[in-house]
């Protein structure tokens, strides 16, 4: 079979850099499992469903036609014809995300949709279950962590009027949403390497993960 990448970790830990710098070195695929979620919080958001409501969001999460793209240069996410890279980035879909991730039947569908996708490998795989969850199997995971205050300016260098500080509350709050919810909390995976990126640049994180993949 291909080559099967697991890339999992907390937001902000330079995942989706890293892991489309490693799709594009080693020629592979990509798929980034966060835009996927993202992608049906939009949608739920968008039909009026109220996001408390898990019985509703179960029932209806089924009838969006989520496509994702596997190109590293371009990486696409439409929800049917609509392209919704954009729209997910947005602060409503970022504060709803863990909430419509935390319903068993969303997780369900998705892991179903990923595992499609990934196939017969040749892919990087980024997202937070992976290793554990949607490819156990995978020959290679790689678990990134780093430091909160890195995290938080990461990702406040990404997204423009906003400050560190306030990025650290969000992904603290984000954090644990994610990691106290009953289905698939983010752990490491068994024969998973912990890649601390605090103090490593994006190239050296790429480098290094190139490394694992090569041993
Ligand atoms: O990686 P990203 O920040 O885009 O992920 C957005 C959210 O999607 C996460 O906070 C988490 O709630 C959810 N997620 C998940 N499982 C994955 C990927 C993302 O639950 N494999």
């Amino acid at each position: 079979a291909g080559l099967v990448v697991a890339m999992d970790g907390p937001s902000g830990s330079g995942k989706s850099s890293a892991s489309r710098g490693v799709a594009r070195a080693l020629g592979l695929r990509y798929l980034d499992t966060g835009a996927q979620y993202r992608a049906m919080t939009w949608w739920i958001l968008r039909q009026g469903v109220d996001l408390a409501d898990s019985a509703t969001i179960a029932a209806r999460c089924g009838e969006p036609e989520i496509v994702s793209g596997t190109d590293p240069d371009s990486p696409a996410i439409h929800v049917g014809a609509v392209d919704v890279a954009g729209p997910i980035r947005e602060d409503e879909v970022t504060s709803a995300v863990s909430a419509v991730a935390a319903v068993p039947e969303v997780r369900a569908r998705l892991v179903a949709l990923q595992r499609e996708i990934i196939g017969a490998g040749d892919i990087v795989v980024e997202g937070r279950d992976i290793g554990t969850v949607v490819a156990p199997d995978a020959p290679v995971k790689i678990y990134l962590t780093a430091s909160p205050e890195a995290r938080a300016q990461r990702r406040s260098a990404e997204l423009a009027g906003t400050t560190a500080e306030a990025q650290q509350a969000a992904l603290a709050r984000r954090d644990t949403l994610d990691s106290t919810r009953k289905t698939d909390p983010l752990s490491m995976a068994d024969g998973a390497v912990e890649l601390d990126t605090t103090a490593l640049n994006l190239d050296e994180v790429i480098a290094e993960v190139l490394r694992l993949v090569k041993e």
